[in-house]
């Protein structure tokens, strides 16, 4: 009895132990699947469905998070806006299965050319560039905005359109927001906020930030329209004249979109292209700027909402697309803390090289006004800055911190 009495104390000492080791692995399991789950879990706000908001919410769906998304305006933007995705972002987009949607969309542009007025200086093809995507992928903004809400409403995310967010409050715990929607202000828990609230950010003032740089009063024209022309009609054409530079982009049946800061820009078309009729025309300001910071706490601003700048080099939507995938992959790993610190400089030299070209092409000192007239007898030095040129309007001139290169 006793032996057995003995015996039923160790196996019952024994399995007390095991018991509590089963109960200590048990509860070590509940906290890592608890603080997974609460990791999925999280309350994320996406402010603003433009192309960063909409992206960042697919990004955060393919990780695991349910993240609420909402914008001001009706419905998706109708306008043309940003008509090239650039090769990196159609890596990020291969990622989600999506590039190839894009492509069926768009056209694959193989070049740019530089002409003096009608006569062609050179081609820049993009082919010479070692990507799996050696072009950029055209199709109007709108388009592109379209196909991503498409993905974020398949991934079972609602886009909440005609609701604002009016402010954000940290609370210690995270951000206390309100939201009006309806005629109604709701207030709305978030454990991360992405602010991708376009140039007049919301939460890039709430967060105390603002852009960096001079306000620049740097009037452009914008037009759509339908040309008759003899011009190559699946390349950019960078028009040079001595009064300043335009735009020549083909979006597809004879729609081009031309823009440029020479007071009407229609008026300086090579020989041999002829208006048909304007679908629509915009004045616009170009500026340039990058925000102060771009992370409090657990609130990060992503594409226009962090920088601003020039169309030339086509990169407003492509920014904000990479600024999304890499905010997303710091949250997924959480160092979103670490954000500032990798994006900021990189944002801040790639919007001085735009600003550096789009000075080159509009400038008004005289030298630049000189540079733009004699600017076939720059032809010697072009095999030297062709590389050079290739890479920016792709995008790829320069890689940042953490080599975002798909
Ligand atoms: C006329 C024009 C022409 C352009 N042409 C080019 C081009 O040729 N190439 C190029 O690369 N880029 C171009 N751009 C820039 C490009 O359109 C932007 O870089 C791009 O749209 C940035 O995307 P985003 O999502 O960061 O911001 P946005 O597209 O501005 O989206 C921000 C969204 O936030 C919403 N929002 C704002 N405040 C709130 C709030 N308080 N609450 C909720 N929602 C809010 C807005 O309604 C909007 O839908 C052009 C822009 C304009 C205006």
């Amino acid at each position: 009895m006793k032996r057995e009495g003995l015996s039923t104390f160790v196996s019952s000492t024994k399995y007390m132990e095991i018991d509590r080791t089963i109960d200590r692995d048990i509860n070590i399991n509940r906290i890592l699947v608890n603080k997974f789950r609460l990791k999925n879990n999280a309350n994320i706000l996406i402010a603003g469905a433009g192309p960063s908001g909409l992206s960042a919410a697919i990004f955060l769906s393919e990780a695991g998070f349910h993240p609420r998304i909402i914008d001001k305006k009706k419905e998706i933007s109708p306008y043309s806006k940003a008509l090239a995705l650039n090769p990196n972002t159609m890596g990020i987009l291969q990622q989600y299965g999506l590039a190839e949607i894009f492509l069926k969309k768009g056209y694959k542009m193989p070049a740019v050319s530089f002409r003096k007025e009608k006569k062609l200086l050179f081609r820049n093809e993009f082919s010479k560039v070692s990507h799996k995507f050696p072009f950029l992928a055209i199709l109007p903004q709108k388009e592109s905005e379209e196909l991503l809400l498409e993905e974020v409403l398949k991934r079972g995310i609602n886009v909440e359109f005609s609701t604002e967010l009016i402010s954000l409050e940290e609370n210690g715990k995270g951000y206390l927001s309100k939201i009006k929607k309806n005629g109604n202000v709701e207030e709305f828990n978030a454990d991360y906020v992405i602010g991708a609230d376009g140039a007049h950010s919301v939460v890039r003032k709430q967060l105390g930030f603002h852009y960096e740089g001079v306000h620049e009063d740097n009037h452009w024209q914008l037009y759509d329209v339908e040309l008759e022309t003899d011009l190559p009609n699946q390349e950019t054409h960078i028009v040079m004249h001595k009064e300043g530079g335009i735009i020549m982009i083909p979006i597809r049946d004879n729609i081009w979109r031309v823009a440029g800061k020479v007071e009407k820009p229609l008026e300086y078309l090579p020989e041999g292209t002829k208006v048909v009729q304007i679908k629509w025309e915009t004045p616009f300001n170009v500026t340039h700027h990058v925000a102060n910071g771009l992370i409090k706490q657990n609130a990060v601003i992503i594409g226009d909402a962090a920088h601003l700048h020039s169309p030339i080099g086509g990169r407003g939507m492509n920014l904000g697309i990479e600024d999304a995938y890499l905010a997303v992959r710091l949250i997924k790993e959480d160092r979103l803390n670490e954000y500032e610190q990798l994006r900021l400089n990189y944002l801040r030299n790639t919007v001085k090289r735009i600003k550096f070209v789009t000075k080159i092409m509009t400038g008004t000192s005289f030298f630049i006004k000189f540079a733009r007239s004699t600017s076939p007898l720059g032809f010697p030095i072009f095999p030297f800055i062709k590389p050079a040129l290739r890479k920016f309007a792709l995008g790829l001139d320069k890689t940042d911190a953490v080599n975002m290169r798909f």
